[in-house]
Formats: C-alpha cells, sequence, structure tokens
C-alpha cells in the first residue's frame, strides 16, 4: 500500500521547528518552492496495492534520489546514514528530528517497482517548467554525447564465441530483469558479438581514445541554445556511434518542447551523408562539422579530384578530363550512392590515366549519392561562418553541460547496472541540471518565491 508523508515538525519535544532552522535562501527550500515531487505519487500509483504495508511515501523516494545527484552523494548506504545528521535534509524531506529514516535498500526496490517512466517524467516536466519559464529557444539544438564508464570492472568481461555471448545475454535478462525492456533494446546492435561483461551485460566493451577497452555506456544529449536547457537526453551501450542518435535526439526534442527545431550543431563525428541527408530531408539546417573533412584517403593524394570532373543533370553522367562520358554504373544498396565508371579498356588508353586513377583491374571510379543536392546543401551549410560560430558557442553549452554533470553531480561513473538504471541516472542528472538553471535565471526572490509555484506546463506541450 502507498503511504504519504505529513511533515513532522515535532514542536512539543525540542521546539525547534525544522522550517526556521533551513534559511530563506537555501536552495533545496527554492528547489521544494518549485519542483512538484508530489506528482510521482499519482504517476506510481497502480505500482501498489489496496492493502499491506504502507509504503514510504513515493515523492520522499524521488526526493531522496535528486539528493542522491543533486549533492553526489557517494552511495545510497551513505546517504541514509547523513540524512538524520542534516537538518536541511530532514525538512527537504518532510522528516522530524525523530524520524526513523528508511532502509537504503526502499530505493533499488522503488526503480524496480516504478520502472523507468516515472524518472523519464520527471526529466520531461523539468524541460516543460523551462520552456514555461521562457528559458528554451526551441529553434536550434547542439548535441553532442559522452562515453562513460559502466560500473562494471574490466576482469568481469569475458570472452566467448558470439553464439555464447548471445546466449549468456539472454540468460542474464531472463534472471536479472523484471522489467520487459530491461535489457539492451534489439536496434543496438552489437559491434563486438565475442565478448560481454558478466556484471552489466548492457554496457559494451569499447576504447575510448588511447584508453583501454572496458564496458562503457555512451550518453546522448541536446541541448538548447539559450541557456542551455537539456532538452532530450538518452543513454545507449557504449558502442552505439553519436552520428546514430542525432535524428532520435532530434525527435525528442520536439516531443518534450512542442517546438521543432531549425537548426541543429554538432561536432564532425555527427557530420555525416546519412545525417546531412536525413536532415536536410526534414528542413534542418545542418550546422555540423563535416566528417569527410577528417579523413585523409591516401590513395587519393596526387589524382584528379572529383570536382575535375563535370556533372551533367540532364544525361546523368560525368564528363572526365579527357572528355569521356561516365554512365551510371550500380546503385549501393546501404550507402544509397551511383558508381559512374568507364569500361576497363577506355581508361587503360587514356593518356591522362596516372593523373587519374591508382586502380590496376579497372578505370576511374565516381561516386554520387542519389540526393547529392541535399548533400551538397548541407554541406555549404556546414562550411559557412554561421556554422562555425555555432560550434563555437556548442563548446560553451553541451561540453559545459557535460563538465557540470561530470564535476558536481557523479556523471562520469554508472552507480546502478543494466541499461534501463543507468538511463534513470542520466535522467535525474539532467533533471536537476534543468533545475539549476530554472532557479539561476527565473526564480524571483525568496520574499515573493510563492509566484513560482504557479509555473505550469505550455500550451503545445506535449507531457508523456
Ligand atoms: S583515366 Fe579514364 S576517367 Fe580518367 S581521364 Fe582517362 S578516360 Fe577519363
Amino acid at each position: 500500500m502507498m503511504g504519504s508523508q505529513q511533515p513532522q515538525k515535532e514542536l512539543f519535544s525540542y521546539q525547534i521547528d525544522l522550517d526556521r532552522r533551513v534559511r530563506s535562501d537555501h536552495p533545496l527550500r527554492r528547489i521544494r518552492e518549485v519542483i512538484d515531487f508530489g506528482f510521482v505519487r499519482a504517476e506510481v500509483a497502480a505500482c501498489y496495492g489496496a492493502n499491506g504495508n504502507e509504503s514510504v511515501d513515493p515523492a520522499v523516494i524521488l526526493k531522496m534520489m535528486f539528493l542522491l545527484f543533486f549533492e553526489n552523494v557517494a552511495s545510497e548506504r551513505e546517504l541514509m546514514r547523513i540524512i538524520p545528521e542534516r537538518l536541511d535534509y530532514l525538512w527537504f524531506l518532510d522528516y522530524g528530528l525523530e524520524a526513523s529514516i528508511p532502509d537504503h535498500s526502499v530505493l533499488s526496490k522503488a526503480r524496480a517497482r516504478w520502472g523507468h517512466e516515472a524518472f523519464e517524467k520527471f526529466f520531461v516536466r523539468t524541460v516543460g517548467q523551462c520552456v514555461a519559464a521562457g528559458l528554451v529557444d526551441g529553434g536550434k539544438i547542439h548535441v553532442d554525447s559522452s562515453l562513460n564508464e559502466a560500473n562494471a570492472s574490466c576482469d568481469s568481461v569475458v570472452k566467448a564465441s558470439p553464439e555464447l555471448i548471445a546466449a549468456l545475454k539472454t540468460a542474464y535478462q531472463a534472471t536479472a530483469s523484471k522489467l520487459a525492456d530491461a535489457s539492451t533494446p534489439a536496434s543496438y546492435e552489437a559491434v563486438n558479438d565475442r565478448v560481454v561483461s558478466t556484471t552489466d551485460p548492457d554496457a559494451a566493451v569499447v576504447r575510448k581514445g588511447a584508453q583501454p577497452s572496458r564496458p562503457r555506456y555512451h550518453h546522448h544529449r541536446a541541448v538548447d541554445e539559450a541557456h542551455g536547457v537539456i532538452t532530450a537526453v538518452e543513454t545507449t551501450p557504449g558502442s552505439i556511434a553519436e552520428n546514430k542518435r542525432l535524428l532520435p535526439l532530434v525527435r525528442q526534442h520536439e516531443t518534450n518542447t512542442g517546438q521543432s527545431p531549425q537548426t541543429v550543431v554538432g561536432d564532425h563525428k555527427y557530420g555525416t551523408v546519412e545525417n546531412f541527408v536525413a536532415c536536410q530531408q526534414q528542413g534542418l539546417r545542418t550546422h555540423l562539422g563535416d566528417a569527410r573533412a577528417k579523413q585523409h584517403h591516401a590513395r587519393s593524394e596526387g589524382i584528379f579530384p572529383d570536382s575535375a570532373f563535370t556533372y551533367d543533370a540532364r544525361t546523368n553522367t560525368y564528363r572526365c578530363p579527357a572528355g569521356q562520358r561516365m554512365p551510371p554504373r550500380r546503385l549501393h544498396p546501404t550507402k544509397r550512392t551511383w558508381e559512374y565508371q568507364l569500361p576497363k579498356t577506355v581508361c587503360a588508353a587514356c593518356a591522362l590515366r596516372a593523373q587519374c586513377t591508382r586502380a590496376t583491374a579497372y578505370g576511374r571510379t565516381l561516386h554520387r549519392h542519389e540526393h547529392q543536392e541535399l548533400l551538397d546543401r548541407a554541406r555549404q551549410q556546414a562550411h559557412s561562418a554561421a556554422a562555425r560560430r555555432d560550434r563555437q558557442r556548442r563548446q560553451h553549452l553541451a561540453e559545459v553541460s557535460f563538465a557540470d554533470a561530470a564535476n558536481h553531480h557523479g556523471f562520469k561513473r554508472a552507480r546502478w547496472r543494466r541499461l534501463w538504471r543507468v538511463q534513470i541516472q542520466d535522467w535525474l542528472i539532467a533533471a536537476i541540471q534543468n533545475v539549476k538553471i530554472l532557479l539561476k535565471h527565473r526564480l524571483p526572490p525568496v520574499a515573493t518565491a510563492g509566484a513560482a509555484l504557479s509555473l505550469t506546463v505550455p500550451t503545445g506541450f506535449t507531457d508523456r
């Protein structure tokens, strides 16, 4: 049975009113005035029966998890140990001085009972409050990602055949999961199917720069242009590249803010052909770094660049420097590029061959995307002065957002295991960062703080 916490003042035993002991500008006081933690009772009510022992109030549990990351407390055990020592924590949680603090296990049990939806809802509500407070531009988003350590050691990694690794993952899913969607989604294909961490099979064993391989998660987020409000968050195994989650982040931003972005800003890792074309098809201005500019092909050095060939849209052919017409040969099924090539005998007899190709068996080959016009437009936008300015601003917004999460809220290492729990951690940290932005920019002076209670979800905001 779901419990409900009543504020405990205990004026008679100690003559101490905690409400008066917590200073008027205490951050937790301001958070309590702005954030409605009570919404979670309705969210998780279906998870509790009508009879039996009364639970700890879900709002108190959510506040405890908030404190865990807001104060970056080392562990849930540690949090429960220090709550009785801290008057501000007791007041924030509506406990009195003599209240018995629940065992730390109530937090893990609540996560298993509620699932991840309640935490996602909490994050989305903070986005909605920022929108309502006028802190979200909505039209321009900056995307970035961070590869963080899973809560699993390198010693937990085992190597085996792909079949055995698949069987191990299935066994873990069957025994460890209480939630239907607790395991890695099928859409996240494993890059390396010969290794798995036995303590966290959802984490992918990947390298990070020059650091050795270990179990890791990839954290993706979209940050709004105006004040750095985090509008979209996704956690994946470390093997899922950032460029694969660009469009899902855009969609999540639209859902969470009720606004469609016009410009998306990211570094060269996001500037792939697929993303350029997809963004243009959706009417998004692509201020992404160009992944092609970072690639170096030694084989193409010293030979005619692609720009030396002239495309004729009327005949769908290229004219090569020797004046020959190169016809389309085949469409690559996944890259969606047409291949243009002359018969090898033509190139073999060409006087310019040494300057044109290093291929020995065939002549020169050119590639053209089936939506090349969109690709050209996207690259033009990516190389514009405005795009370069936006990418500089991205370093301030997105990277500062990750640095704040890492330095103050324990973002760099997963506290828990399995993808759905790590996603909860990310939602909580992102929600806390949004709350901090809300307090910094929009909270009226404490004397009139009651006005902040009237923050509502904006028109058009989709509350998931
Ligand atoms: S090698 Fe082939 S493609 Fe290149 S210039 Fe000569 S004929 Fe044209």
